[in-house]
């Protein structure tokens, strides 16, 4: 039977990588070798996992490394592994399309990064790391074997412009996969033995697997979570860590775990100083390489820590996992679920203690992985330890930059004050002349401010402090609590009381306002809690807060307006001027056309209000009234 050769397009998406990396120049362009020795170790990972679970493989006997022959005649790198190989269907689509999503988006980045001339750290962080090759070579050939019984050897190869070949082969050759990397003419440094094992040094120190150079083994093989802790220095970690995840930058934060009971494991994590949710593709990001004794079960295992820790990056290693365990009982497994109940508490533990004796690098954290690990309302079972870890922006503070822990808040209240309490909205400014907050300044009762949709979660989630504080939204404060409390003195000169008949009085345009609003409203009320503005809404108890109404209605696309109370402050100017309007004449059209615009503006304060026109309509009619009246006009 004659050799079968057949020609093959790259899907788009890679023909315009390849474009981008082929085109440009680049002043890293070593990391080709990094990304090929890596799939390389992937490989005999996987075999190695497939060996460990008793599966037969073609050529058992073959040792696991890595070989690196240099061809300095015909400039020709070519790098072997006795890893898994592939068969003539996973090369197609391994190699050849982008099975990611959001490859458009990295497509992007890329022709960005481009410019700026480096594209290591994006590369092998989308995955795509394979046609790195083509930014050193002219022409690539793979000839590879599957580990599997009965599979032909393929050779495959391109010179990155469109398409690719494939051919069976009818010799037997060994398991694996072989590269030749035919070197561009400009790339001829790869072919010198030094600049080769440098650049091992640099960025593959850490591959499990020896890594040989013209036969001669360059890297130290250690799996340095085995090492004592008191041996690894600072530079070995940061090394590492920055093998781990392709960061350019060290890790703000090093967890080293070595435990022996209830289950025996060791583990290196990571805090690193930055999300890298850079292309939305997080979740496969999240999770901790597991090994069992130095062989890797599963990459970025994602059972073993909570996600709302899927901000650190790192490997747990265990002998207590069974070596022939499949990745899909993983997760049901008794002693993966036992480290990581023992994984959260160290870590929580360890955060806590930064947040004690280095504030900076947990405000650093805080700032950095807030919005995942906020998600931790979610577990009951370390509701206590999360409280404390919490941080927030406060109404005692000058600005946003500062935070305060529930902890704080306590030592500051008053002193019978069994609330914490909180608002949310969209900013600093936003809430500083919010009218649900004005009783809360004038007793001078701190408030904690919350920015983000989850934090609304995060407080019912919570719901207490300590079982002796109730985290309680202002809207929805008990006022009794409050009121007996001082008033902050002020220069302001105080409001004269109303009249025993002007409250009378007053109790009528209240009916009056019921009337207008009718069922738009549950109730109308004077307000306790008003100083400066006229009047407000506010939820009835019981039920969520306007800003979890809001995200509800968002989720369920409701646009109606649901029904709330609406209070009215009797000692604002604007509603004095109304109380005398009412008593000379009732029944005066200017008093339902002010109500209808307290209404709306309150609605529009609390964004609910689905159409801008009545209000926009009426406010220039009321602007056109008084410019009528304007002691300037002649
Ligand atoms: P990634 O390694 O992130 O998956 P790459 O572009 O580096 O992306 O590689 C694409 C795929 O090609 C790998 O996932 C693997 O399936 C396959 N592959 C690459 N190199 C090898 C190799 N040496 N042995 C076996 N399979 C390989
Ligand atoms: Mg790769």
């Amino acid at each position: 039977m004659a050799q079968q050769t057949r020609s093959y397009k790259f899907k788009a998406e890679v023909t315009q990588l390849l474009d981008i990396l082929v085109h440009s120049l680049y002043t890293n362009r070593e990391i080709f070798l990094r990304e090929l020795i890596s799939n390389a170790s992937d490989a005999l990972d996987k075999l190695r996992f497939e060996q460990t679970r008793g599966t037969e493989v073609t050529n058992p006997d073959l040792p696991l490394e890595i070989n690196i022959e240099l061809d300095e005649k015909n400039k020709i790198l070519t790098l072997s592994d006795t890893g898994v190989g592939m068969t003539r269907d996973e090369i197609i689509t391994n190699i050849g399309t982008i099975a990611k999503s959001g490859s458009g988006e990295f497509l992007k980045k890329l022709a960005d990064d481009a410019k700026k001339k480096d594209v290591s750290n994006i590369i092998g962080q989308f995955g795509v790391g394979f046609y790195s090759v083509y930014m050193v070579a002219k022409e690539v050939v793979i000839t590879t074997r599957s580990y599997l019984k009965d599979q032909p050897a393929i050779r495959w190869r391109s010179d990155g412009s469109g398409t690719f070949k494939i051919t069976d082969l009818e010799e037997e050759l060994p398991r694996g996969t072989r590269i030749e990397v035919h070197l561009k003419d400009d790339a001829e440094e790869f072919v010198q033995k030094h600049r080769i094992e440098s650049t091992i040094k640099k960025h593959s120190n850490f591959i499990n697997f020896p890594i040989k150079v013209n036969g001669e083994k360059v890297n130290t093989v250690q799996a340095l979570w085995r090492e004592p802790k008191a041996k690894i220095s600072q530079e070995q970690y940061e090394e590492f860590y920055k093998f781990f995840t392709l960061d350019s930058e060290p890790p703000l934060d090093t967890i080293h775990v070595s435990i022996d009971a209830p289950v025996q494991f060791n583990s290196i994590m990571f805090i690193p100083k930055h999300t890298f949710d850079i292309f939305g593709v997080s979740k496969d990001e999240i999770g901790l390489d597991l090994y069992v004794q130095s062989v890797l079960i599963q990459h970025k295992n994602s059972d073993i820590l909570p996600e709302y820790l899927g901000f650190l990056k790192g490997m747990v290693d265990s002998p207590d996992i069974p070596l022939n365990i499949s990745r899909e009982t993983l997760q049901e497994n008794q002693v993966v679920i036992k480290i990581k109940n023992v994984l959260v508490k160290q870590i929580l533990s360890h955060l806590q203690k930064m947040a004690e004796k280095e504030p900076d690098k947990y405000k650093e954290f805080w700032d950095a992985h807030s919005k995942v690990f906020k998600m931790g309302y979610t577990d009951y079972a370390n509701h206590e330890r999360i409280a404390e870890l919490l941080r927030f922006n406060s109404s005692v503070h000058k600005d946003g930059s500062e935070l305060t822990s529930f902890a704080e808040y306590v030592d500051r209240a008053k002193e019978d004050q069994k609330e914490i309490y909180f608002i949310t909205g969209n900013s600093r400014e936003a809430l500083n002349t919010d009218p649900h907050l004005e009783i809360f300044k004038r007793k001078n009762i701190e408030v904690l401010y919350l920015y983000e949709p989850v934090d609304e979660f995060v407080m019912s989630g919570l719901s207490k402090y300590k079982d002796d504080y109730t985290l309680t939204a202002v809207e929805q404060a008990d006022l009794s609590k409050i009121d007996k409390y001082e008033n902050v003195e002020t220069s302001e000169e105080p409001v004269e009381e109303l009249t025993k008949s002007d409250e009378t009085v007053f109790k009528k345009l209240l009916e009056k306002v019921q009337d207008i609003l009718g069922d738009r409203v549950k109730e109308v009320r004077e307000s306790k809690r008003l100083k400066d503005s006229p009047s407000c809404l506010v939820s009835p108890d019981g039920t969520m807060t306007s800003h979890m109404q809001k995200i509800m209605r968002i989720m369920q696309k409701d646009e109606s307006v649901p029904q709330k109370i609406f209070e009215i402050n009797k000692n604002h100017p604007l509603i004095r001027n109304l109380l005398a309007i009412y008593k000379t004449d009732p029944k005066e059209p200017f008093i339902v056309e002010s109500i209808e615009q307290l209404y709306e503006s309150a609605l529009l304060l609390e964004g609910y209000l689905n159409d801008p026109h009545k209000l926009v309509n009426r406010m220039q009619t009321i602007l056109q009234k008084s410019s009528e009246w304007h002691p300037n006009k002649k």
